[in-house]
């Protein structure tokens, strides 16, 4: 990464990003949906909770087909992937055949009703472990939404929960599987990544290096799975995004209309893709991080631990600042979408824009 200055502008280049966890939601969305992630990011994966969920890797390579095509209109270095989303009757012949296609690098488990689409997740983890074994025997990554979903268990604690009680297990019981714990979120996530060897890797979302708990009440584009947690949690998360090899960028931004996300029962997710590259460089920046951490963290550690090669051309971000729009289309028709943060100030902006 190099910093210069040039005309009282400061400016930086670093190895252009990668996101590890991004949702673009039905095939229909995926004009709209898939720019935003291209146009700042290298390689990406989809997450594949669309409504009817796509289940069979066949599909899925499908849907990771589409997405690069999308993508490439803009960015010709583009390459999306997706993870095959987990369910009681996926086989390990589907693992066999998710390892064998271009666009599907890892398989992701949704425990059954944790997050939205989630009710074809998995809900008896044991009948998983043979599974679990192809994938372990393969090297064929699994993500992992870490929340148990109890309902005696608080919101704020279905992390930590899922960390101490079913990632615990699953670790021991596959010490070699590779396991990617997404949008770490608590302190008990950060650690247990961070006292793991590196067959263990954590993604993290903007959100949670951003806010705590109390910049979220009342702030419905800050709702999301799991809830961004206390203000030491939020420290330790990026600590964690700072210093630690195995974790890397996954923005999880998700796409609701304001007619989804501001009523009861609103949907969870913050959509941070439009801003995405701005809001990590602003997080860094607040964390006195603009520097190789921050490129390791966005555009290196990521790659090297999905075992694909570090992208050799570099995005210029310029030390000017934007403000986040309020309102973002992101449907061919009339939707319209609150983007997180909207309104507020960010010091980085993307300056070789595609
Ligand atoms: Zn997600």
């Amino acid at each position: 990464m190099r910093i210069y200055e040039k005309d009282s502008v400061v400016f930086l280049v670093m190895i252009w990003p990668s996101n590890f966890h991004v949702h673009w939601r039905q095939i229909i969305h995926l004009m709209l949906t898939v720019p935003l992630t291209a146009k700042q990011f290298h390689y990406a994966m989809g997450m594949l909770n669309l409504k009817v969920p796509l289940i069979h890797p066949l599909d899925a390579n499908d849907y990771g087909r589409l997405a690069m095509i999308e993508g490439r209109k803009i960015n010709p270095n583009f390459m999306s992937y997706v993870a095959l989303y987990l369910t009681d009757n996926t086989t390990f012949e589907d693992i066999d055949i998710a390892v064998s296609l271009d666009h599907v690098l890892a398989a992701k488990l949704y425990p059954f009703g944790a997050t939205t689409n989630s009710d074809r997740g998995v809900t008896n983890l044991k009948k998983m472990w043979p599974v679990f074994a192809r994938m372990e025997e393969k090297g064929f990554p699994i993500c992992l939404h870490g929340e148990v979903t109890d309902p005696k268990i608080a919101l704020y604690d279905r992390e930590r929960v899922f960390v101490d009680t079913v990632l615990v297990e699953i670790h021991k019981v596959f010490p070699r599987l590779r396991i990617i714990l997404e949008h770490v979120s608590t302190k008990e996530g950060a650690q247990f990544v961070m006292d793991t060897p590196n067959n263990v890797g954590g993604t993290v979302a903007p959100q949670y290096m951003l806010c705590n708990c109390n910049d979220v009440y009342l702030w419905p584009t800050r709702n999301c799975f799991p809830m961004i947690n206390s203000p030491s949690d939020q420290e330790a998360v990026i600590y964690f995004a700072k210093n630690c090899e195995q974790a890397f960028a996954g923005t999880d931004s998700a796409p609701w209309g304001d007619d989804r996300k501001f009523c009861d029962g609103g949907k969870g997710g913050c959509l941070t893709e439009p801003y995405a590259v701005p809001l990590y460089a602003e997080a860094f920046y607040r964390a006195d991080a603009v520097d190789d951490r921050f490129e390791q963290f966005m555009s290196v550690r990521g790659p090297k631990f999905y075992g694909l090669e570090v992208p050799e051309d570099t995005m210029t971000l310029v030390r000017k600042s934007i403000e986040i729009k309020h309102s973002i289309q992101i449907d061919s028709g009339n939707m319209y979408a609150t983007p997180f943060m909207a309104g507020e100030v960010l010091r980085w902006s993307i300056d070789s824009s595609i």
